[in-house]
C-alpha cells in the first residue's frame, strides 16, 4: 500500500520517502491478488462502494504501472465464478429436472446491477464455463467485472520499479522504532503533530507523513490492527506443446467455499487460503497444507496432479469491524492507510487516490468518514 500511496504522491509533485523494514514481510508480496468485491459478498454499504471503485480504477492504474515501468501487472480481467455444494434456498427445481427454473436475486441492491452483474449459473452452465468441476458441484454465481493481479510475481515489482524510476527515495531495510510527537497541549487536540520519525537509522522528518504498516501498524500507533496469517501454495497446470493442456486449464477464478483457486496467465495456480488467529507464527503447517490441499482437489479434481511449485504464507491487517483505516488520526500530520484485511491489493488504487487527495489537499471523499481511526473508540 505504500507504494501505490507513494507513487500517487509524487505523480502529484510530492517529494516522497518510503521507509520500509522488510518488503518480503508485506501481505502485498504474500496475496492471492484477487479483486473480488463480489465474490466477497460483501455487505452494501461503504466499503462495497470502496471496493467497487477500486475495481472500477484497476485497468487504467494497471495500464499506467505497466507504461511507466514497461513491466506487465499481470492484471487478468478473468472474472470469479462461485462454484456451490448445496442448492441455495432460491434455486427451485422442478420434479422432472433438478435445474435453476427462477433466477435469483442477485447478492446485491437493485442500484448496483449494472455496475456489479452476477449471473447464476446451474449445474451444466457452470461446467460449460469452467470444464472439470468437482462432482460436488450445484451451481454457483458468475462475476464477469471482478478480477485478478499477479501480485507476487508481477504487481510488486512493477510498482517497485515505478517508484523508484519516478524519483521516490525509497529505503530499504529502514524499521521505523516510534513516532515522535509535540507534547499535547492543554485541551487543544488539534495541536498534537508528528515531530519525527524515530528509525534504526537516526530520526527521519517530514511535512507529512503516512502510516502504512500493514498488520504491524498497531505497534506504532495505538490502533486496533492485528495479524490473520493465511497459508497459501501454487502448483503448475503443464501447459504448452506436447503437454496435456494448449493453455491454462482454468479460464477464471474459483471462489469456493473455504478455498480460492487463482489461475495465471502461463499455467501456474494460487490456492489460498487458510485464515489463522495465530499472531505472528510463521511458517506453513501441515493441518493448513492439507487443508488447502482437500478443499482444492474437492472443488477442482484436475489439479490433484499437477506439481507444487511453492508454499509461503502472508499477514492480512485485520480490524475488528474487518474495514480498513484510512484518512485523517488524531495528529494532524498523519495519515492513516491500514487495516486493508482480505482486501487490499484490490484496494491499492483507491486508496492511494484518497490518501493522496487528503495528503495534499486536505480534501475528503464522501466515503473517507466512514473508515475513520476513531470509530473503535466508545
Ligand atoms: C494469505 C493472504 C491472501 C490475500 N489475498 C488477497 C486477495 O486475493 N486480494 C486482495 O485484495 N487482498 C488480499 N490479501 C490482503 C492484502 O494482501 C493486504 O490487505 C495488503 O497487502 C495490505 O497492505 P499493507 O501495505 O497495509 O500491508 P503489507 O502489504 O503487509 O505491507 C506492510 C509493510 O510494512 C512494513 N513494516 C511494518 N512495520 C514496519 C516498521 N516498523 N518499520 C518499517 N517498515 C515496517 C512491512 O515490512 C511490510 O513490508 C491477502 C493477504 C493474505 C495474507
Amino acid at each position: 500500500m505504500a507504494l501505490a500511496i507513494a507513487l500517487e504522491l509524487r505523480l502529484r509533485g510530492a517529494e516522497v520517502t518510503v521507509l520500509s523494514r522488510n518488503r518480503s514481510d508485506a501481505a502485498a508480496y504474500a496475496a492471492a491478488g484477487m479483486l473480488a468485491p463480489q465474490a466477497e459478498k460483501l455487505d452494501a454499504g461503504p466499503m462495497q462502494e470502496l471496493c467497487l471503485r477500486s475495481r472500477e480504477l484497476y485497468g487504467s492504474w494497471a495500464a499506467k504501472l505497466e507504461a511507466l515501468t514497461g513491466l506487465d501487472t499481470g492484471y487478468w480481467a478473468s472474472g470469479i465464478l462461485n462454484p456451490m455444494y448445496e442448492q441455495p434456498a432460491f434455486a427451485v427445481a422442478t420434479a422432472e429436472q433438478a435445474t435453476v427454473v427462477r433466477k435469483p436475486e442477485p447478492p446485491f441492491k437493485k442500484s448496483l446491477e449494472e455496475q456489479a452483474p452476477a449471473e447464476w449459473l446451474g449445474p451444466e452452465a457452470i461446467r460449460h464455463r469452467q470444464p472439470g468441476l468437482g462432482s460436488d458441484v450445484v451451481g454457483g454465481w458468475w462475476f464477469p467485472r471482478d478480477a485478478q493481479v499477479d501480485n507476487r510475481r508481477q504487481l510488486v515489482t512493477a510498482l517497485q520499479a515505478a517508484v523508484k524510476q519516478t524519483g521516490v527515495d525509497w529505503r530499504e531495510g529502514v524499521t521505523v522504532t516510534g513516532i515522535k510527537r509535540e507534547g499535547k497541549r492543554e485541551g487543544k487536540r488539534e495541536g498534537k503533530r508528528v515531530t519525527a520519525i524515530a528509525t534504526n537509522q537516526g530520526n527521519i522528518t517530514a511535512d507529512q507523513y503516512v502510516l502504512a504498516a500493514g498488520a504491524w501498524s498497531g505497534a506504532l500507533l495505538d490502533l486496533p490492527v492485528f495479524p490473520r496469517k493465511g497459508q497459501l501454495l501454487s502448483v503448475q497446470a503443464p501447459v504448452g506443446q506436447g503437454q496435456l493442456y494448449a493453455k491454462q486449464p482454468l479460464n477464471q477464478v474459483l471462489f469456493g467455499d473455504r478455498i480460492y483457486i487463482v489461475p495465471r496467465r502461463d499455467g501456474l495456480i494460487v490456492i489460498g487460503a487458510t485464515s489463522e488467529d495465530v499472531e505472528f507464527t510463521p511458517g506453513n503447517t501441515p493441518a493448513g497444507l492439507k487443508q488447502l490441499l482437500t478443499e482444492a482437489i474437492r472443488l477442482y479434481p484436475p489439479l490433484k496432479d499437477f506439481p507444487i511449485v511453492e508454499t509461503w504464507w502472508g499477514y492480512r491487517p485485520g480490524t475488528p469491524d474487518e474495514l480498513p483505516i484510512l484518512g485523517p488520526s488524531e495528529l494532524e500530520n498523519l495519515a492513516i492507510a491500514t487495516g486493508h484485511y482480505r482486501n487490499g491489493i484490490l484496494l491499492a488504487p483507491i486508496t492511494a487516490q484518497l490518501i493522496a487527495d487528503w495528503v495534499l489537499q486536505r480534501k475528503t471523499d464522501p466515503l473517507l468518514p466512514a473508515f475513520r481511526w476513531d470509530r473503535f473508540i466508545v
